[in-house]
């Protein structure tokens, strides 16, 4: 899953990225709106972060466009103003949900749990694929009742698959929900995940979990 943060105290920006990249979420971050806004137009993010107060374009005014221009992405916004009047306008404005300033952390990440979910499975917080759970909260994967050691990046990729079973996913699609902008997409990091996926989940099985699509991608097999 792939967050953009829109926000321009640095040291807010910079907590943030990494306490989401420690949740295993891809990160990008800008500091003005306009950026951000053309950042949410050209890359399918799973969730942006936004700031209402920022120089130039502010966050209710990015959200309103973004909506205009029909990009659905969940959008959580961060705001110091406790007014009722604000949190009324930003929800109006088209966002998802709010945090009031200063908030809690672990808040944070619940509700960027809970507007994740709601897109898929409203009132799931495991993932069920065939005999794999994936507990979104704890970050722990079972095969029946065995746990599975996973990486970050292992993880990421798996719980993208999880979402859409059965569902072919493209190279380049996996690149923009797992990876932030940092990543070369020449490279064939996908592949080499997969590969060590297959070697952690395929153990017992006669037939990869993953299925490779040649020449377009990957598929988790449901069932
Ligand atoms: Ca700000």
């Amino acid at each position: 899953m792939r967050i953009l943060i829109i926000e321009d105290e640095q040291r807010m920006a910079d907590l943030l990225q990494q306490g989401l990249e420690e949740n295993r979420y891809a990160v990008d971050i800008t500091c003005t709106g306009e950026e951000g806004e053309i950042l949410a137009q050209s890359i399918p993010y799973d969730l942006i972060i936004l700031d209402i107060i920022l120089p130039g374009k502010d966050g209710i005014e990015v959200c309103r466009s973004l909506r205009k221009n029909m990009v659905g992405t969940p959008i959580l916004m961060l705001t110091c103003k406790d007014a009722l009047q604000d949190k009324v306008i930003g929800l109006d404005s088209g966002a998802d949900d709010y945090m009031v300033k200063p908030f809690s952390f672990e808040e944070l990440y619940a509700r960027v749990r809970a507007i994740l979910r709601r897109e898929k499975s409203p009132t799931m917080s495991k993932i069920i694929c065939g005999d794999l759970v994936m507990d979104t909260v704890t970050r722990q994967v079972f095969h029946g009742n065995k746990s599975i050691e996973l990486s970050g990046k292992e993880y990421a990729i798996l719980e993208y698959l999880m979402r859409h079973p059965d569902a072919v996913i493209t190279r380049t699609v996996m690149e923009q929900h797992v990876w932030n902008m940092a990543l070369d997409s020449s490279s064939n990091l996908v592949d080499v995940y997969i590969k060590k996926l297959r070697t952690k989940l395929d153990e017992d099985r006669h037939k990869s979990l993953i299925q490779t699509i040649r020449g377009v991608g990957y598929r988790l097999r449901a069932k």
